[in-house]
C-alpha cells in the first residue's frame, strides 16, 4: 500500500508535513512547492502506484482521482474559467516523483502544446 522510501507516500501518512487542501480516505491533494501556475495542487491516492503506467487495472481509482481533481478545481474556482488536470508519466513527460499524482493547474492562461 504504501513505499518507505517515497516522498508522496509520507505526504500521504502525515510522516513529511505540506500545505494540505483537501483529504478523504482515498486521496490527500496539497499545494505544489514549487507551482507553475496561481492554483497549482497535486491530488495523490493515498495508495502508492508509481505512474498511469502500473494503474491500468485501476480504472476506478483513476476515476475517482480525477473527480476529486475536478472537485479540488470547482473549489479554487476554476472550474468556469478553467484549469488543466496533468499526469506526467516517465522521463519524456518530466516525471520526478514515481508515486502517481495528477496536477491540477489553472488561474491563467495555459499554452497549447505544452513545452
Ligand atoms: P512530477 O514532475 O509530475 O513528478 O511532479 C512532481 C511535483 O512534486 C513537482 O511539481 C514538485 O514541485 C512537487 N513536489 C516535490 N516535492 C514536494 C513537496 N515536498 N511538497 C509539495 N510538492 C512537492
Ligand atoms: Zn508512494
Amino acid at each position: 500500500m504504501t513505499d518507505a522510501d517515497c516522498l508522496f507516500c509520507k505526504i500521504a501518512t502525515g510522516d513529511i508535513p505540506a500545505n494540505i487542501v483537501a483529504s478523504d480516505d482515498q486521496f490527500v491533494a496539497f499545494r505544489d512547492i514549487n507551482p507553475q501556475a496561481p492554483t497549482h495542487v497535486l491530488v495523490v491516492p493515498r495508495r502508492h502506484l508509481p505512474s498511469l503506467n502500473e494503474a491500468a487495472d485501476e480504472p476506478a481509482l483513476m476515476g475517482a482521482m480525477l473527480a476529486f481533481a475536478r472537485e479540488i478545481a470547482r473549489r479554487e474556482g476554476l472550474a468556469d474559467r478553467g484549469y488543466r488536470v496533468v499526469l506526467n508519466t516517465n522521463a519524456e513527460a518530466g516525471q520526478t516523483v514515481f508515486h502517481i499524482h495528477a496536477h491540477v493547474l489553472g488561474g491563467r492562461a495555459m499554452l497549447w502544446p505544452p513545452g
